[in-house]
């Protein structure tokens, strides 16, 4: 049985304002506001795991360790299976310039390594987000998210973010950054990911 969150209030281990919005919007409906990381002046702590749960507990705990409220943290990326499974849990390393976040670099860098590979199509994929909420006690309960799908070239669209153009979820034709925003929060690896935590932690 998972535990329950009783609060009003869910410190959410995010320095990412679009990640607490959408966090936010999520969990109007339970009568939870959210507080995110920045605003409590929590420090960024080093993602050093090699799995998304790991990070994301590494995230979790040690927002509620140094504030003592319940903390919700989330790790996200794409995992494409030609590549073994990378860019991964370095999903948003691959984008980094050192002054900034350039995606389609990171995208580009997917794309030469499948043709280096000599990778034949389709190119299956997947998007994975795992939330983790923890305890100031230690406790913990970890509610993984997936959407399947494929990696494409050239990219589409311009709705979205991150690798959002190169990505066609099964069932679909359009990539992800070519879909209405609503329609991928309905069916994307976060709306996966957030119902299982609803249903765990919040449905009451
Ligand atoms: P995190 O903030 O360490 O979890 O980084 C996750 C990275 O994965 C983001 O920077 C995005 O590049 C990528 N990512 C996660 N979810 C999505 C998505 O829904 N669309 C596109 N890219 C995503």
């Amino acid at each position: 049985m998972t535990r329950r969150f009783e609060g009003d209030r869910l410190l959410v281990a995010t320095h990412n304002q679009g990640k607490l919005e959408e966090i936010s919007d999520l969990l109007t409906d339970y009568g939870v506001s959210v507080i995110g990381a920045a605003e409590l002046g929590l420090p960024e702590p080093e993602e050093t795991g090699t799995l998304f749960v790991e990070n994301a507990r590494i995230k979790a705990h040690a927002a509620a360790k140094a504030t003592g409220l319940p903390a919700l943290a989330d790790d996200s990326g794409i995992e494409i299976d030609a590549l073994d499974g990378a860019p991964g849990v370095y999903t948003a390393d691959w984008a980094e310039t050192g002054s900034g976040r350039d995606f389609v670099m990171a995208m580009t860098r997917a794309h030469d390594a499948l043709r280096d590979r000599n990778a034949p199509e389709p190119w299956t994929a997947r998007f994975c987000c795992t939330l983790v909420l923890a305890w100031p006690d230690g406790d913990d309960a970890v509610f993984p998210g997936v959407m399947e799908g494929r990696v494409v070239w050239p990219m589409r669209g311009d709705q979205g973010h991150g690798y959002d153009p190169i990505f066609v979820p099964n069932g679909y034709d359009l990539t992800f950054g070519e879909m209405d925003r609503w329609e991928k929060n309905r069916i994307s690896h976060r709306a996966d990911a957030f119902a299982k935590l609803v249903k765990g932690c919040f449905d009451r």
